[in-house]
């Protein structure tokens, strides 16, 4: 019946346009989209792809996001 959800996996993504960080789908045959649509970037020509873990977790993993900006 259903397959698409054993194809895909959460994954932290990244656009590549505006470097703004969210939830995304990682699908088996290579597409990366946002879980959802209003969580992701506003961009035009948006670029999505996943980021690894120790790319988003530079040094200061358990903080990460709590006090930024
Ligand atoms: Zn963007």
């Amino acid at each position: 019946m259903t397959r698409s959800d054993e194809d895909k996996t959460k994954a932290a993504g990244v656009c590549d346009s505006c470097s703004e960080l969210f939830t995304v789908w990682s699908c088996q045959d290579g597409t990366v989209r946002p879980v959802s649509p209003h969580n992701a970037c506003s961009c035009d020509d948006p670029s999505y792809r996943v980021v690894e873990e120790n790319e988003v977790f530079d040094d200061d993993s358990e903080a990460a996001g709590a006090n930024a900006e």
